[in-house]
């Protein structure tokens, strides 16, 4: 039987106020693919959304399948390494009512991907477990001036909460959560042994539910509503009980309250050494210093002995606290402190490394200052979606077809 993608399929939606023309160029970014976020894209893409962007570096344990309806429980047995970014792609792909539906999967950090992976969304939806990855995303969409929401749980309670982002003096995640660190406050927590807070997993119906708000919500933001901007919603799935707190802007939030405008793209690319972008920006400035989007750590201390290590990574890179060659199981003696950088001048020699080196990606988004006048640029290095997503495509719209690459789907199977 033919489906005629015109007629009936979308009918429901749009009696609920769903616009088919929005919808139909809807981008939606997702970050973490846990059980949360795998139930938003799940509803994203049988709702129509055009563009699904997923980021999570993380792999498929056998503990997420029975949370995560888009992972093929046909794969259980293989020896491939599965990313769960790459089966959210290919799953919201498989299931996708849009007519041409684009998913476009990094299997990366936020943070290696940068900001430029988020622009052109028109809603980030943030599932991460992690809380400090979460401060950086409402960084990154408070930047950018994109709405976001965001969803947790713990143990049979499950939150949303939406930040419209667009601008003035509205509350940010951070605004609720001051007591989460990022950059070089998390590294220090790293070297200290301190695990990062996250909260009890969700099962499949906490997940479905909270996964089907967030979804909703961001659909909403799609069309340029937020019936629950500015608020957080909380619902316990055992008890029934519920409730909505009115977010107020923390005078004192360690989030950023501001927006990136008039970024100047760059042609310099991430390969290049940061000393091409200083010479790039002398169009505009005259004494230009580059302010890293992250720490670049350059030295930490041993986490046994407490003596100094040469790192050379940006802060989200260092996921280990580090331990020299010699000391391997002593105790923890002392601490010689962090040695970070978070601008790069010209006469620096971290100038001669190349910028992805030093945590910026193509179509990096950052700043730079120029100490003659006191005047901040926002630039943006070169390169595009593709530099940083693997995109897919349905290869058929056929409805008895998958629409998924046959070779990729024998791929799966085969025995590493
Ligand atoms: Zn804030
Ligand atoms: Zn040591």
């Amino acid at each position: 039987m033919d489906i005629d993608i015109n007629s009936g399929l979308f009918s429901r939606e749009t009696l609920a106020g769903y616009d088919r023309g929005r919808m139909s160029s809807a981008v939606v970014t997702v970050v973490g693919l846990g059980a949360g976020g795998c139930n938003v894209v799940q509803t994203l893409a049988l709702a129509g959304v055009r563009e699904i962007r997923l980021i999570d570096f993380d792999t498929v344990e056998p503990s997420n399948l029975t949370r995560s309806p888009l992972f093929d429980r046909r794969r259980l047995a293989g020896k491939r390494t599965r990313y769960k970014a790459r089966e959210a792609a290919l799953g919201a792909l498989a299931c996708s009512y849009a007519a041409d539906p684009i998913v476009r999967f990094a299997i990366a950090r936020f943070e290696e991907v940068g900001l430029g992976a988020l622009v052109g969304s028109d809603v980030v939806i943030a599932a991460v477990d992690s809380l400090r990855i979460r401060a950086l995303v409402a960084d990154a969409t408070r930047l950018l001036g994109i709405p976001m929401v965001e969803l947790g749980f713990s143990g049979s309670r499950g939150q949303i909460s939406v930040f419209p982002n667009t601008g003035g003096d509205e509350p940010c995640w951070r605004c609720l959560h001051p007591e989460v660190v990022d950059g070089i406050a998390s590294c220090t927590l790293y070297a200290q042994g301190v695990v990062e807070s996250g909260a009890i997993p969700a099962t499949q119906p906490l997940a479905a539910v909270q996964g089907a708000l967030a979804a909703e919500h961001g659909i909403q933001a799609v069309h340029g509503r937020f019936p629950l901007g500015g608020r957080a919603f909380f619902l316990d799935l055992h008890t029934g009980q519920s409730r909505v707190l009115h977010l107020t802007t923390d005078p004192d939030c360690p989030g950023v309250h501001r927006r990136l405008v008039g970024v100047r793209p760059l042609a310099v690319r991430s390969e290049e050494p940061v000393r091409a972008v200083l010479e790039a920006v002398r169009e505009f400035t005259t004494e230009p210093v580059m302010h890293l989007p992250a720490p670049y750590v350059v030295e930490m201390p041993c986490a046994a002995c407490g003596s100094p290590i040469e790192i050379g990574k940006p802060v989200w890179a260092v996921t280990q606290p580090p331990r020299c060659a010699k000391c391997p199981d002593l105790p923890r003696l002392g601490d010689s402190g962090i040695v970070v950088a978070s601008t790069v001048a010209g006469d620096d020699p971290l100038a001669q490394r190349r910028c992805r080196a030093l945590g910026l990606p193509p179509a990096a988004i950052f700043e730079v200052e120029d100490r003659a006048t006191g005047a901040m640029h926002v630039v943006s290095l070169a390169g595009g979606l593709d530099d940083l997503f693997e995109t897919r495509r349905r290869e058929s719209n056929a409805p008895a077809s998958l629409g998924i690459n046959k070779d990729e789907e024998h791929r799966q199977e085969e025995p590493t």
